[in-house]
């Protein structure tokens, strides 16, 4: 039982003291929120990266840390309008990437999850491949329109941001990671299923090779039409959203990747339903899905019994 994405909510973080947003750039407290995974949850597997943004905070994008009921975000200059990046040929992986704030503390709170509880759990790293990251550091519409008006320069785009996956991914693995979770939302109900094929399934193939460890796939949303891609990228296992029959996902990958999820998080999870809770997890079971987990970071104000309903509801089937 382990979860390729965060467990992070706000019950949690008062049992700990280690609130958001300060956890997002404080080792320590990351390693000891995350830890509740094993600690209150029952899970085998810990993730301390909660968010989707410690890559592009690093890289000098402009945030909002959050607050203790929220997630963090990336957003665009308040006086220009734009983010980061405009071009592909601005993208310059800082010197000193792995050294700052937002980076060091997921690699330092891995580092001591690795101390404080040796090989009993296994640790989940986390990064974002080049598609979300073009989201955060050139904005979701300017990048998406790219797929249209200027497909060359998406695949540049592509191509330098793939580096940063590479080099946060190799130094988590460094610093204790047992696997990665990859998120990369070229979801359903934003692209269509050739956009994956045609440009993210590539560099996705190549990923797979250049990083080290078993890496999980997380998108979320709509995905069974470009499962059957997904399923050839190389990647170990691929984390999908409950909008997709478990099944029918099954059915699709035929072996080629494991699938984890995909238990809802708004309706099931959030609301507390607990009977379907062990429905849903009852239903991915016999359907062959190898790791029953949320579908993707679990709503802030979702109780936690309802996501430790899961392992329980795992084991007693
Ligand atoms: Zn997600």
């Amino acid at each position: 039982m382990g979860s390729p994405t965060s467990l992070a909510t706000v019950d949690l973080m008062e049992k700990t003291g280690c609130f958001f947003p300060d956890v997002h750039n404080d080792a320590s407290k990351m390693a000891t929120l995350a830890g509740t995974a094993f600690d209150v949850l029952g899970y085998d597997a810990i993730a301390p990266y909660f968010s989707v943004v410690q890559e592009a905070a690093a890289m000098g994008a402009i945030m909002d840390w959050g607050d203790r009921a929220r997630m963090p975000a990336v957003r665009p200059s308040s006086d220009t309008g734009l983010y980061l990046y405009q071009e592909p040929e601005q993208v310059e992986i800082p010197d000193d990437f792995l050294e700052r704030l937002p980076t060091r503390t997921v690699l330092d709170a891995l580092r001591i999850l690795r101390r404080r509880y040796g090989d009993e759990v296994a640790l989940v790293g986390k990064v974002f491949g080049p598609w979300t990251l073009a989201y955060h550091l050139f904005g979701l519409e300017n990048f998406l329109i790219l797929v249209l008006e200027d497909p060359d320069k998406l695949r540049r785009i592509l191509e330098r941001l793939s580096e940063v996956t590479v080099l946060f991914g190799r130094a988590q693995v460094e610093a204790g990671a047992d696997c990665l979770t990859l998120g990369d939302h070229l979801t359903g109900d934003l692209c269509h299923a050739d956009t994956y094929r045609d440009y993210l399934l590539p560099v996705h193939q190549r990923l797979a090779g250049l990083l080290p460890c078993p890496v999980i796939l997380h998108i979320c949303g709509r995905s069974l039409d470009r499962m059957g891609h997904i399923a050839t990228s190389g990647f170990a296992a691929f984390h999908f959203d409950s909008k997709n029959d478990a099944k029918r996902a099954v059915e699709i990958v035929n072996g080629r990747i494991r699938l984890a999820g995909n238990v809802n998080n708004p309706d099931t999870l959030y609301r507390g339903k607990i009977d379907q809770v062990d429905r849903e997890v009852a239903y991915a079971l016999e359907a062959g899905v190898a790791i029953i987990a949320p579908e993707c970071a679990v709503p802030l104000a979702t109780n936690s019994r309802s996501i430790r309903r899961i392992v329980e509801a795992a084991r007693c089937e």
